[in-house]
């Protein structure tokens, strides 16, 4: 078997994580300023915009929440998979037991499952 080359892969993960890390928090930023920002446009305009607008306000919004999730699922898989570095299970599946095949995990470092598995349970 070949050996996974962790360091590696626990740099791809950290860098990862402060990616999300930065894109949730601007969004939280974005978010908490949005509702007055968007009340202060609307009452400023005649009454034809107001439904376009807020229709959009409220697109935009399901957007970002969508956004957010994602990237909470995503951080708390990340966190996971440096625990698993930290433990030595790191790249290997939790189905099977096989090892992940590097090339897997450099797509996705924080796959538990190999690619087999992970076509099957999809
Ligand atoms: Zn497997």
């Amino acid at each position: 078997m070949t050996t996974i080359e962790t360091d590696e892969f626990r740099k791809l993960l950290e860098a990862e994580r402060t990616r999300l890390l930065d894109a949730v928090a601007f969004l939280e930023r974005e978010n908490a300023g949005s509702l007055v920002e968007e009340r202060g446009e609307l009452t400023g305009r005649g009454d034809n915009n107001h439904l376009a607008d807020m229709a959009t306000a409220t697109y935009d919004r399901e957007l970002d929440e969508g956004l957010g999730d994602g990237a909470q699922y995503t951080l708390d898989e990340i966190e996971a998979a440096l625990r698993r570095i930290e433990d030595g299970s790191y790249g290997v599946c939790e189905v099977c037991g096989k090892p992940i095949g590097a090339e897997r995990l450099s797509a996705i470092p924080w796959a538990r499952l190999c690619i087999d598995d992970a076509r099957r349970l999809r």
